[in-house]
């Protein structure tokens, strides 16, 4: 059993014509493959424009590849050019960090990491925020690891862009996802809030065994705090090995 599988996944989109160039497909995807058969942290690295989005969000099942397949849990997210009948149950198994926006913005602190328990009560209850006490010890516990518990009545959208990212990394921790998905979770963010989201995606790595992909421009970044690193090149991968080999061998 895995937590991720990828075999050899392609997807092409069409580049709109420019001037004289036509239009024309291209992959942004080509024949990717890799497996994750423990947690393991993993830095996705790679020019702007190599794929890395494209690769998160056909994991997560946000977008669907012509070939290959993926499967995360076990389940299959993509299967020779369809999503999976299962992509549901295995996104209830992910969490999902964006660059930013992750919270809603309106919503409290502590409904926002709420939200991490939706895939398993009735909506309803979750709408009328009538959580039972131990979810709600749940959710204080998660905002109390990620270090922001004494914010959890204040509107996500008045806490700073670190602490919306480490509100993000509790709605994960709420919901026990085995793998979370980050995209640029730092990119916009200062280095000491930078480093703390970091260190806050290893801790959950090694305390809780969640596997981690993190998409991250800054190499140094990979290096520090994955254990494993992929980096793309024109939707290929380039290099997959230990984050502390990676340079040597260029
Ligand atoms: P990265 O995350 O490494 O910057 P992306 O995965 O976002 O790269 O994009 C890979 C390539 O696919 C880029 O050339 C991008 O412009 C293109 N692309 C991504 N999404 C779309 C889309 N919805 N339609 C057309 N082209 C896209
Ligand atoms: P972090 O290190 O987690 O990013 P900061 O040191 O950047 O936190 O934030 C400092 C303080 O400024 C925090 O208490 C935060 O609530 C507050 N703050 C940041 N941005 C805003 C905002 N847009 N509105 C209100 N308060 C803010």
């Amino acid at each position: 059993s895995s937590l991720v599988e990828v075999q050899s996944v392609t997807k092409t989109y069409v580049q709109k014509a420019q001037g004289d160039t036509p239009s024309r497909p291209f992959k942004a995807l080509d024949a990717v493959s890799f497996a994750m058969t423990k947690p393991e942290r993993i830095g996705l690295i790679g020019p702007s424009g190599s794929g890395k989005s494209t690769l998160l969000r056909s994991l997560s099942g946000l977008i669907v590849t012509e070939t290959g397949t993926v499967t995360v849990l076990d389940k299959t997210v993509q299967s020779a050019g369809r999503l999976g009948e299962d992509v549901r149950a295995a996104r209830a198994s992910m969490g999902m960090i964006a660059q930013s926006f992750n919270l809603v913005g309106r919503l409290s602190l502590f409904t926002n990491a709420a939200l991490g328990l939706l895939g398993r009560i009735n909506p309803w209850r979750g709408f009328f925020g009538l959580w039972t006490v131990e979810e709600k010890q749940r959710v204080m516990a998660a905002l109390d690891h990620v270090g922001i518990a004494e914010r959890a009545g204040q509107r996500a959208n008045t806490l700073s862009g670190g602490q919306q990212q480490r509100g993000a990394i509790a709605r994960a921790i709420v919901q026990d996802a085995k793998l979370i998905l980050a995209d640029e979770p730092v990119a916009s963010l200062d280095p000491v809030s930078a480093r703390r989201v970091m260190e806050l995606l290893v801790d959950v790595n090694e305390r809780q065994k969640v596997g981690v992909i993190v998409t991250l421009h800054q190499v140094d970044y990979a290096r520090k705090y994955c254990d494993r690193i992929l980096a793309l090149k024109a939707g290929k991968i380039v290099y997959d090995g230990p984050a502390d080999t990676l340079g040597l061998e260029q």
